[in-house]
């Protein structure tokens, strides 16, 4: 895959970069490495400063940064702006947290004196995706950075001016040189970098190949990782739930980035004596949608990011169509140069077919009807993945078993599944494994050293 712009609102190549040669790689693992010695001494307050400066100029060039997002993948730039500025939030969250999180924690024991220290690891590599390109990394490189380690960013091949934008925020802000670089390379170069000595660690957003073959390296060469992999989240609806705050949260949940999102609702599972209506409703929704060039403010649903990814999603409607399925709206990649899918909803889907144990990677709302409470969680649990699920109800005992019983890193009640600073995301089964935001994300990569003093 090569390194490029390409806008996938009209499939034209802006711009092409040419990777890092493996003497450039060897550079810049020598250049963290250095930084990394000096950078563990720099004091909390420090480095707080210079992540609040990185926080001012996301805040004061959101729209500049917003842009580059949309024109690289795609993604309306109302939400584009809105995910700059989350990404301000996690750098002064960190700003203001760090220390705090890392201060070291006394313990009991037979010495005179025993605490927890967490000191810094070095340098992490982050393999981030092109789907939230600012907010997956700042949610990474501002607890690390925090933490006291050094950041070496790869990013997706088809975001690179995002990723030279974020490398640059760093240095402005004030961070020593080598503290976070952005290396332009291609997947091709993981392998070499994560087994690299100078690199520590390794953190990887995106497909569980990626995932998987990540891990594996760092796995033989004894490196802890954290995985961020895919999701297919069920979105649960019942009986006394309030089925306008659900139909609206059922749409803009499975309808944020254009749907290329890992904790989008992908499976929307209704108690049939609401499911009309819901079915209704919500395809009411979906046609009104205006979808078009994602530089408007006012656009609501942009192309998807690459030509490959709108295939692939369309293979994966055809084949449940062909089985039995039915197209509630939508269906139908639209004439354009641009990689335009409509937002569509299937009903009536046969078992055995993808809706069943893919994701569904852009605007398709899989709806399944149930009979009961223990049939819905039963249908949420049957797959691979366990990232994310939202539970409509107002009864206490179905929230409560909904809350014990959905295998997934997260259960929201009464609201779609969202990433918050302040509280942890992650996954289980094959959606991953670790934990990013809150004080369990700075605690990944650090060095959890036992003092005993007598
Ligand atoms: P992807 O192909 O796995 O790409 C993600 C990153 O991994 C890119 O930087 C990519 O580089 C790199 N990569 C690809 N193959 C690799 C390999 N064999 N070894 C090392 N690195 C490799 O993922 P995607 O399809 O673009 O992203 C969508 C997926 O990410 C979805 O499944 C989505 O659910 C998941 N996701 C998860 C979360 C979460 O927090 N759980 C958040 C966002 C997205 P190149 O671009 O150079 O190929």
């Amino acid at each position: 895959m090569s390194i490029a712009t390409i806008n996938p609102a009209t499939g034209e190549t802006v711009k092409t970069f040419t990777p890092l040669t493996n003497a450039e790689i060897d550079a810049a693992l020598s250049l963290a490495d250095g930084a990394f010695k000096d950078y563990r001494q720099v004091s909390f307050e420090q480095r707080s400063k210079w992540m609040k400066n990185a926080a001012n100029l996301l805040e004061e060039n959101a729209e500049t940064y917003a842009k580059i997002m949309t024109l690289e993948m795609g993604k309306p730039v109302t939400s584009a702006i809105a995910e700059v500025k989350k990404s301000a939030s996690v750098c002064r969250f960190y700003a203001e947290n760090a220390a705090q999180f890392l201060a070291d924690v006394p313990a009991e024991s037979d010495a005179s004196n025993s605490f927890i220290a967490y000191e810094p690891l070095g340098a992490i590599l982050a393999v981030m995706p092109w789907n939230f390109p600012f907010w997956q990394v700042f949610r990474f490189a501002a607890p690390a950075l925090m933490a006291g380690n050094v950041g070496l960013l790869k990013h997706a091949s088809n975001v690179p001016q995002c990723a030279l934008a974020i490398g640059e925020i760093f240095q402005k802000a004030g961070f020593p040189e080598g503290v976070f670089q952005t290396l332009l390379v291609g997947s091709d170069k993981v392998a070499q970098i994560i087994t690299d000595d100078r690199v520590k660690a390794g953190t990887l957003t995106g497909s569980e190949p990626a995932g998987a073959s990540l891990a594996s390296l760092a796995g033989q060469n004894i490196k802890k990782t954290v995985l961020e992999l895919g999701g297919s989240d069920p979105f649960i609806v019942l009986e006394t739930a309030d089925l306008n705050a659900a139909v609206d949260a059922a749409v803009t949940a499975r309808m944020l980035n254009n749907g290329q999102s890992c904790i989008a609702a992908k499976r929307f599972i209704l108690i049939s004596t609401i499911a009309d209506e819901f079915e209704s409703r919500m395809a009411e929704k979906f046609a009104a949608l205006k979808i078009g060039d994602p530089m408007l403010p006012d656009t609501e649903v942009g192309p998807l990011a690459t030509p490959g990814i709108l295939k692939e999603l369309h293979q994966q409607v055809q084949s449940c169509v062909q089985a039995g399925a039915k197209v509630l709206t939508g269906g139908q990649p639209l004439e354009s140069l641009g990689n335009f899918y409509p937002p569509t909803i299937l009903t009536q889907i046969p078992e055995g077919t993808p809706a069943y144990s893919e994701e569904f990677f852009g605007p398709v709302a899989l709806i399944f009807r149930v009979n009961s409470l223990e049939e819905a969680i039963t249908l949420a649990n049957s797959t691979i993945f366990g990232l994310g699920a939202s539970a409509w109800t107002t009864n206490r005992a179905e929230q409560e078993r909904c809350i014990r019983e959905l295998e997934a890193g997260a259960v929201f009640i009464n609201g779609l599944v969202k990433s918050d600073p302040r509280l942890p995301f992650g996954g289980i089964k094959r959606s991953g494994y670790g934990r990013e935001l809150s004080s369990q994300g700075i605690h990944e990569f650090v060095n959890i050293k036992t003092v005993w003093i007598k």
